[in-house]
């Protein structure tokens, strides 16, 4: 689980009051049961805090990006992930309410963050909308690297020739 702790003492005693934060944090991978999601570069917090009375509400943009898998090709690549935070994290809960707590005068960006990133990455990643996905001769990608393959000249030509001798092989069974 990863964890970005704020401590929000300076404005939890001033309903009303906000303080804007900006930041970097590299995450560690996301592992569960369904998820793996790895990130190829630090996560972004751009977010305004404010003091709602109750506790603060969050609300900015966090950005990163990750690396998918493409179900086509199974090549790896970036998917840029983007979100508009706006979270409420309270001092006491009420009885059957799902809020964030604050921790003393600390809230951790880290859960609502994770649970972000992955509700953002599509079941079926692709590399590009237009991936033809893996040869069926060599499993390699069928991109601008691919080339022909000898076999399948030669299985032409064999063709060809099959059809040559059938060919013959009717009319003499024809003739006879
Ligand atoms: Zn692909
Ligand atoms: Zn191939």
């Amino acid at each position: 689980m990863n964890r970005v702790i704020l401590d929000v003492k300076d404005i939890l005693g001033d309903v009303g009051a906000e303080k804007s934060y900006s930041f970097e944090r590299d995450f560690n991978p996301i592992i569960s049961e369904t998820t793996k999601l790895a990130f190829s570069k630090p996560v972004n917090f751009d977010i305004i805090i404010e003091n709602t009375g109750r506790g603060v509400r969050v609300k900015g943009r966090i950005s990163s990006a990750v690396f998918l898998e493409c179900s086509r090709c199974l090549n790896e690549f970036e998917f840029p992930v983007e979100w508009e935070i706006d979270e409420v994290f309270v001092t006491e809960t009420m009885p059957g309410e799902d809020v964030y707590t604050i921790d003393e005068t600390r809230i951790d960006l880290g859960p609502p963050a994770e649970e972000a990133f992955v509700l953002a990455v599509p079941m079926k990643p692709l590399c590009h909308d237009a991936c033809a996905g893996l040869c069926p001769v060599c499993g390699e990608p069928l991109d601008e690297h691919h080339r022909a393959h000898e076999e399948e000249k030669v299985d032409a030509r064999m063709e060809a020739l099959r059809q040559l001798l059938e060919d013959k092989g009717g009319e003499s069974a024809r003739k006879a």
